[in-house]
């Protein structure tokens, strides 16, 4: 029987992140799919700036830029209208290193990422299935079925469901999924085409009882559009091109050369009770799911690996607590929830059919929206909440003080360096760190020195003071970049305190 620290069920974007950052901080993981081979249609399309910069911390940033698109700026349409443009270029303010939105296909990410854990010696085994699991005081012991039908047991610390919408590990842990489906049917077609849409960059074209929205794609004219199936043709079995609402395709004349891909899909809204029973967690899709708006689903997946990855290497590769893992549930589960209350209202609102509704969506929305985005604090905030930079962890028990206008428990804010290095550098170590921007209080090298972590004094200056840092206070920086520990007082004592209790030492060296 081969044991792994942690078994992985399920190799979509979520599971294949958590492998790689696992990977990386030297846990030996196994990673199953049920499926015969990785997928080949594109689904999620837009990659946010808070992944990008995971994806900076595992090294593969630079990679998924050159292989998507930046996207800069949104257009909306009206009744094949164009009647405003937001770019997100002049922000005036540096949040990320980041400042847009990636358009890069799920396929193409998964590939990435299986290409990186192939190189770390890791190989996803496919056509295996997880079919059940027992816990005991050792950890989980998994019944795997592999396609000639032959069953594997596994024996793992930990598990981890990364299985998706339709989750074994979800339903085996028995929690509830409580929610909703919503009834209109919505396709995703992957075209080469032309119209009166901005190429390159996002649209967004509202219509009477209509919407659609239009992707860049790599390629020459290649664009992913997203819209709803006419209802008439709803009851319809293996719906097509032809069944799609054709009002905006006409008026945005979008003239179709090639059709690449196309599928439709139904939209729920619901998230689990708990993410978490004993050794089992619940990541990504097997945790929530929602609408589109706002290309989400996948980034939060990979926003749950991440955070669930650094605490699980921690326990088990650098002696931390096990307390430290009762921080993922209510870390995750408290975004997960506002999420998708907030996208159910959004895709509530774009595509309610009544007369009133229609009425606000054709008269009020295209007026009020580019005058609000004319505002560089409305854009900011658009920024901010939709690239998920914004997520904070201020409620959790690893969240302690506040210097500056930082909270623990805010992701720590970027400062360019004027030399090429910022204060993003460090965190591709993915360990507990402390960062000073000033002058450093008296005890606090020794006490990093003692304990073994590492700290980077910045100089103080513009740009630390307007990201909202404060002038030789000290961060205590966690492993995925969040602050965990904000002070003003240097007092080693509370510091020393806070890293006995979440085992942060020595062996951090
Ligand atoms: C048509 C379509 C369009 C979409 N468009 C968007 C979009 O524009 N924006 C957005 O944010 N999201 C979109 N999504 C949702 C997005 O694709 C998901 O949020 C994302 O895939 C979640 O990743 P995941 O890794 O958690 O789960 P999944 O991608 O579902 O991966 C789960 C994996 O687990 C495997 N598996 C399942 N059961 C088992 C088992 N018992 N044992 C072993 N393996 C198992 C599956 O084979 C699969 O590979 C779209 C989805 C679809 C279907």
């Amino acid at each position: 029987m081969q044991h792994a620290d942690v078994l992985i069920a399920g190799a979509g974007p979520t599971g294949l992140v958590l492998a790689l950052w696992l990977t990386k901080s030297g846990v030996k993981v196994r990673i199953v799919d049920k499926a015969g081979k990785a997928g080949t249609t594109s689904r999620a399309i837009v990659f946010h700036a808070r992944n990008l910069e995971f994806y900076h911390q595992l090294g593969i940033a630079e990679i998924a830029v050159e292989r998507g698109i930046k996207t800069i700026a949104g257009n909306f349409f009206k009744r094949g209208k164009k009647v405003g443009r937001v770019p997100l270029s002049d922000l005036q303010i540096n949040f990320t290193p980041y400042q847009f939105f990636l358009a890069l296909a799920q396929d193409k990410q998964e590939e990435l990422l299986e290409q990186q854990l192939a190189g770390l010696g890791v190989m996803v085994e496919r056509s295996t299935e997880l079919v059940s699991f027992e816990q005991s005081a050792n950890g989980i012991r998994a019944q795997l079925r592999r396609a000639s039908g032959e069953l594997e047991q596994c024996e793992a610390t930990y598990l981890a469901g990364c299985d998706g919408a339709h989750s074994v590990v979800r339903k085996q842990i028995g929690t509830g999924f409580p929610g909703g489906t919503y009834e209109e049917t919505f396709y995703v077609a992957d075209l080469k085409c032309r119209g009166l849409f901005v190429q390159g960059e996002f649209n967004i074209a509202l219509d009477d009882a209509d919407f659609l929205a239009i992707f860049p794609l790599k390629g020459d004219e290649q664009v992913r559009l997203v819209g709803t199936i006419r209802p008439e043709a709803m009851k319809k079995e293996n719906l097509q091109w032809e069944d799609v609402s054709e009002g905006v395709i006409k008026r945005l004349q979008i003239e179709v050369e090639k059709l690449n891909w196309f599928s439709t899909y139904r939209v729920h809204h619901r998230v689990a009770t708990h993410f978490r029973n004993g050794n089992a967690f619940l990541l990504g899709d097997a945790g929530h799911i929602h609408s589109p708006i706002g290309g989400q689903g996948m980034n939060t997946g990979i926003g749950d690996a991440v955070n669930l990855a650094w605490k699980i290497a921690a326990v088990i590769k650098d002696k931390a607590p096990a307390a430290l893992l009762d921080t993922y549930e209510p870390e995750r589960i408290a975004f997960a929830r506002r999420l998708v209350a907030s996208t159910d209202n959004a895709f509530t609102f774009v595509t309610a059919r009544s007369a009133f509704a229609t009425w606000v969506r054709m008269n009020i929305v295209p007026v009020l929206l580019p005058w609000l985005f004319g505002f560089v604090s409305v854009r900011r905030l658009l920024f901010r909440t939709i690239s998920q930079i914004a997520i904070n962890y201020r409620q959790s028990d690893l969240s302690i003080g506040a210097a500056g206008k930082i909270r623990a428990g805010d992701r720590l804010p970027w400062v360019p360096g004027d030399t090429g290095t910022d204060n993003f550098t460090g965190l591709t170590t993915m360990k507990w760190q402390a960062h000073i921007y000033g002058n450093t209080p008296v005890g606090i090298r020794e006490l990093c020195d003692k304990r073994g972590i590492k700290l980077h004094v910045f100089p103080w200056g513009n740009a630390a003071k307007e990201a909202g840092l404060q002038e030789n206070a000290i961060y205590i920086i966690r492993p995925d970049g969040y602050v965990g520990f904000a002070g003003t007082d240097a007092d080693t004592a509370k510091i020393a305190a806070y890293m006995d209790k979440w085992g942060i030492c020595l062996s951090y060296k």
